[in-house]
Formats: structure tokens, C-alpha cells, sequence
């Protein structure tokens, strides 16, 4: 288990040992931290058939369960961009009915944010009456998205992000070098950033970002940046904490970089003074939030990028 996820794994056993466990539960906290695999371990120790806060491993539950095959628990939400109302409805038939194994039955909905409206209000029927022995787990980095209601019939537990510190200790476990800065882009997530770093990711930030500090010296890098910006518009973040440090740099704020490995290239672009920078980051921000998925990406998303980029050239030009 990753150890970050150890401070709310321990209370949750303690919460089955003395039967504290709600029928509705809430497995909430950033993308990357593992909560599925928590919500896993959970399903698997309330289905174990010899201890009921801790999977054995060994009985014939924790065997199909790894097998993925137990027929008491049901997993929805793994794939695709939405859970519609037909899946809520199979879940409910399947939770209503009693348990082949004797445990009780267990369903987890992943990625619970995505349930259409219609999906969620059946859900809430469901939680309204709870069947026996179910226990209904909820999994979302986007608890905001779910209904109030829903929300409030649940028991929650958040998977906080771990500290700078342990998150870069056990990445260094893993085998990876790992910057604070690395890890900023990745929101603090030790997992993203694991995969981020093993793709290789990282060199493409640094040097997007120092084509991009340099665009006022070398203009005809732009249409690079752009492409290379356009294929992954998630790389916009870069550019936004490369902004955000600037603007702390012409500020004068004394705080650390989010970005201390492109110190150089924040100060470059500080130079263009808060008024700018804040100009420069609110469109950016308007930019990205157009940029979203599920924000039905406009057809002149490249456009606007470009924009934003040759509006970031003029000023450092003209600097
Ligand atoms: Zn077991």
C-alpha cells in the first residue's frame, strides 16, 4: 500500500473492527494518490472471509476477488466518459440481492463525478434505502461535481496529498531523480508524477519553457512552442506556474519558486512587471478553462492559443 494512504487506511479498518463503517462511503482526494486501490483493498477486506478489516489474501473471497471474479462485488465506472442511468440500475438489482458468499456485497463506483444527473438521482434512491449487508463505495477526485445530496448521505474519507518531502522520498524509492519542480507540475501527486517522469516528460518541460522564455530573443520558435503546447494543452500549467512565479518575482514576494529549476526563465519574464503578468495569466487562465475537457473544445482552440502566445512575444519584445 503507498504509504500516504496509511493515515486514513488505518482509521478505516478501525472504523470496521467497531462497526462504524456507513453503508455509503466516500473515497475522495486529488487524481494520482491511489484512491482506487485503497477503495480495493477496503471491498476486498469487508468480502474476506476470515478477518473483516484486513484482506487475507488467502480464502477462496480474496482469491476471486483478485481474480476479479467475486460475484459479490461490482465495479462500474472503470471505463468511459460517463455512467449513465442504466448502469446505476443494474448496480441497484445486483446490490439488492443477497449475498452468494455470505459476506455482504460490496459496489464501488469509480470516478463518481462522471454519473449523469439521471445516474445520480437513482443512486440516491439506492443510499435512501440501504439493502442488508451492501456497502456502496463512491470513488472521486471531483467530489464538487457530485450532488449535494448524495454527498450528505455518505460517509467520507479524503486521501490527503502527502508532503513534498515523503512524496520525493518515495519516488526516490522507485528509482526516479525527482525535482520539487517535478512534482508541482504534477500537483504534488507522487503517481503522476512517477509516470511523468518515466515518459520522459520532463526534459519536454524544460525545454518548452525556455523556448518560451525566449521568445522576445528568438521569434521564430513560436510556432514550435505552439505545437508542441497544442498537442498536450495540459502543458498549459507549465506555462501558468512559470507565470505565477514571475509574477512573485516582480513582486518581489519571497516564497519558493513552484518552479525553482526555471528560476532563470521566471526572472527573464518578471521583467515585464505585475501589470503585464497578471494581464498575461488571467488570459491564460480564461485560455485554459476554454481548453478543458467536457468543455466542448472550441474549433478555434489553436487560435486562441496563438493569440495568447504571440500577445506573450509582443510584450517580451517590447520589454
Ligand atoms: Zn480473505
Amino acid at each position: 500500500m503507498y504509504p500516504w494512504l496509511i493515515p486514513v487506511w488505518q482509521p478505516l479498518q478501525r472504523a470496521v473492527r467497531e462497526q462504524h463503517l456507513g453503508h455509503g462511503l466516500l473515497i475522495k482526494g486529488m487524481a494520482g494518490l491511489g484512491k482506487r486501490e485503497l477503495a480495493e483493498k477496503l471491498a476486498t477486506a469487508l468480502l474476506c472471509q476470515h478477518t473483516s478489516n484486513a484482506p487475507c489474501g488467502i480464502c477462496h473471497a480474496c482469491e476471486l476477488t483478485a481474480a476479479g471474479s467475486h460475484s459479490d462485488l461490482h465495479i462500474v465506472g472503470r471505463e468511459g466518459r460517463s455512467i449513465g442511468i442504466d448502469a446505476i440500475r443494474e448496480l441497484s438489482r445486483i446490490m439488492s440481492e443477497s449475498a452468494r458468499l455470505g459476506h455482504g456485497k460490496v459496489a464501488v463506483i469509480e470516478r463518481a463525478e462522471l454519473m449523469t444527473e439521471a445516474a445520480a438521482n437513482a443512486l440516491l434512491k439506492t443510499l435512501e434505502e440501504p439493502a442488508g449487508e451492501a456497502t456502496l463505495i463512491l470513488v472521486s477526485s471531483r467530489p464538487e461535481r457530485l450532488l449535494p445530496t448524495l454527498i450528505s448521505r455518505c460517509q467520507q474519507w479524503l486521501v490527503p496529498l502527502p508532503d513534498t518531502q515523503s512524496a520525493l522520498a518515495w519516488l526516490n524509492e522507485q528509482g526516479v531523480q525527482a525535482s520539487p519542480s517535478a512534482l508541482s507540475v504534477n500537483q504534488g501527486s507522487p503517481l503522476q508524477t512517477l509516470e511523468y517522469l518515466s515518459a520522459g516528460t520532463d526534459d519536454k518541460r524544460l525545454s518548452l519553457l525556455a523556448e518560451l522564455a525566449g521568445l522576445g530573443k528568438q521569434p521564430g520558435r513560436l510556432q514550435k512552442v505552439q505545437a508542441g503546447l497544442q498537442e498536450q494543452p495540459v502543458h498549459l500549467v507549465w506555462v501558468q506556474l512559470l507565470l505565477q512565479d514571475a509574477l512573485q518575482t516582480a513582486l518581489g514576494v519571497r516564497a519558493p519558486l513552484k518552479l525553482a529549476d526555471c528560476r532563470q526563465h521566471s526572472a527573464l519574464i518578471a521583467q515585464l512587471g505585475p501589470m503585464q503578468l497578471h494581464e498575461l495569466h488571467s488570459a491564460l487562465l480564461e485560455l485554459r478553462r476554454c481548453l478543458q475537457p467536457g468543455q466542448g473544445r472550441p474549433v478555434n482552440a489553436g487560435l486562441q492559443l496563438s493569440q495568447w502566445l504571440h500577445r506573450l512575444q509582443q510584450t517580451l519584445l517590447h520589454s
